[in-house]
């Protein structure tokens, strides 16, 4: 028995995810009742967990063995037996309200008091189902990730009824399960992952239909610069289209502002499922035989990931803003739900919050979608000056960084380094004299700075600088011209005889260059 009076527990459903939740509970010392419609899928699922633990236990990661976590677990097709003497219970049925509120209705009547309830839903709302119960505050979301033995996080989502123990208690279970437990704090259909993970896949969605842009291409960025484990369509494939259409609807008729993609659903109305039907975005050699899309570590490089990515930093900010979760869950969602290499506010702070909000802008603009509206907290967040690392300050703080702002330029004191940041984000031509003024300026005000090592100039948006602003010369005198050229010589001379190493940090077409200097892990 766990300290937190839980020794036995409830599997409802031993199908994909319930017979891995039941794996996972036996694992940690709990006795499970394992319960399904008959007795032949119940074999399947032993078969299946002893299978699973048996691989566990030949890479050593067991602590005792596979007949004593399999004698823990007893298998019953009927509720009332299942529920009997429980403290803890997990509903992992078909996701279809009525037959999750039938079942919940049961187990209400025979079940202890005291038993917490739990539903392993990911779409249909947490107070809806708590309401078949008499036990509304004892009732809980409890979202595990696929496969449930090797996901480490469940997302503990709280409906409009449950008590403030409730949660306390499933995430200290969660804990026990040796998983990392996040909290929703409201009820919001997707909870955070589905949301995050479907503003990718429909931004990808819309940059493949509506521009051209090529499936593989896209799927190729994902990994080859943003270091993603798998492509967007990739992952849609992987996932199962069927499964993705219908959590995408039933997120959108709950609220979730989002334009359905004509892709998915011409792929589903055509039978073509992903990996399990052979067939999806790509083809594989049949169906249920995945086998990894091929890219090139070129393609897709032209791309631009912050566009790819500035809906699901505005979903974050979404999420932050309404208190449904911390910037801290959201990014531990993301890496453990989404084996993502960085968080979303890390993504956002690198990239510079006032990218995210360009990037929505001209995607609102151009396409006139609501879901585009850059969020307050974004907006504000520019406003103040809060940009990210850049500035010293975005979603998360950088200490000891000292940001300091010009009028074309940025300089950013990022010790041992100093970053200068030619700040024309919309344009390649960048440099005027009043630049190359400035330039000089930031490089003498960190000469004698004993924190600044190196100099680093790079540009903002995705341009580095393809040389000078012509519009300055227009109409210029020779004498005017002259006197232009003598701001660049001034800028380049003090490169030149500067003290310290200055480096240029070419970002534009090889952005992934500068991204791999940010994010090193994302080198691949
Ligand atoms: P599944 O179809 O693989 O398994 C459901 C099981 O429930 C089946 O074995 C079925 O026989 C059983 N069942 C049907 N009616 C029952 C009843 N009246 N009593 C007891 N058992 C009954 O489905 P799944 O993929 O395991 O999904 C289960 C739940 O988990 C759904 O709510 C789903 O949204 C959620 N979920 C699924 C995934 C995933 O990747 N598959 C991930 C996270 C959450």
């Amino acid at each position: 028995m766990s300290n937190l009076g839980i020794r036995r527990v409830a599997v409802l459903g031993a199908g994909t995810m319930g017979h891995g939740i039941a794996e996972v509970f036996a694992m940690s010392g709990f006795e499970v009742n394992l319960m399904d419609v008959s007795d032949e899928i119940l074999r399947n699922a032993l078969n299946r967990i002893r299978d699973s633990l048996e691989r566990l236990s030949r890479r050593g990661e067991l602590r005792e063995g596979v007949d004593a976590i399999m004698s823990r677990i007893h298998t019953t097709t009927k509720v009332a037996e299942a529920v009997r003497d429980i403290d803890f219970l997990v509903e992992a049925v078909p996701e279809n309200a009525d037959l999750k509120k039938s079942i919940f209705r049961e187990a209400d009547q025979y079940a202890p008091p005291h038993a917490i309830f739990a539903s392993n839903t990911s779409t249909i709302p947490i107070t809806e189902l708590s309401e078949a119960t008499s036990r509304r505050e004892k009732f809980v979301g409890m979202h595990f990730m696929n496969p449930p033995p090797l996901m480490k996080l469940v997302e503990i989502t709280r409906g409009k009824y449950t008590s403030d123990d409730t949660v306390n208690i499933t995430v200290q279970l969660t804990r026990i399960l040796n998983k990392e437990p996040v909290v929703v704090n409201k009820d919001v259909p997707g909870f955070i992952v589905n949301r995050v993970l479907f503003r990718v896949m429909l931004e990808a969605c819309r940059e493949a239909t509506q521009e051209g842009i090529k499936i593989v291409d896209l799927d190729a960025m994902a990994r080859n610069v943003l270091g993603l484990p798998m492509g967007t369509f990739e992952l849609l494939d992987y996932i199962g289209l069927d499964t993705s259409l219908f959590i995408v609807k039933a997120m959108t008729e709950r609220g979730f502002k989002a334009h359905s993609c004509p892709l998915l659903e011409d792929l589903v109305s055509k039978g073509k499922l992903g990996v399990k039907s052979g067939e999806g975005f790509y083809k594989y050699p049949g169906p249920g035989q995945y086998v990894k899309p091929r890219v090139l570590p070129e393609q897709g490089l032209e791309l631009d990931p912050i566009r790819l990515m500035a809906p699901a930093i505005n979903e974050l900010a979404w999420l932050v803003r309404e208190g449904v979760a911390t910037v801290d869950d959201i990014d531990k969602s993301v890496k453990l739900g989404l084996n993502y290499p960085w968080g979303l506010s890390e993504f956002a702070d690198e990239a510079g919050i006032d990218n995210i909000v360009d990037a929505l802008t001209q995607l609102k603009n151009a396409s006139g979608w609501e879901e585009y509206e850059p969020d307050p907290l974004l907006t504000n967040y520019v406003k103040e000056g809060r940009l990210g690392r850049k500035s010293g300050r975005g979603f998360r703080e950088y200490p000891g960084v000292e940001f300091r702002r010009y009028e074309e330029i940025m300089l950013r004191i990022d010790p041992p380094s100093a970053w200068i940041i030619l700040n024309k984000p919309d344009k390649l031509n960048v440099l005027t004299p009043k630049m190359a003024d400035e330039i000089v300026n930031a490089l003498r005000s960190v000469e004698d700075d004993p924190r600044v090592r190196v100099v680093v100039i790079t540009g903002s948006g995705r341009a580095f600088c393809a040389g000078a602003d012509i519009n300055q010369f227009q109409n210029a005198t020779p004498m005017q011209m002259f006197k232009a050229m003598r701001h660049y010589h001034s800028m380049t001379l003090e490169i030149e005889y500067y003290t310290k190493p200055v480096i240029a940090a070419i970002n534009a077409m090889p952005l992934v260059v500068v991204w791999r200097l940010l994010w090193p892990a994302t080198s691949g």
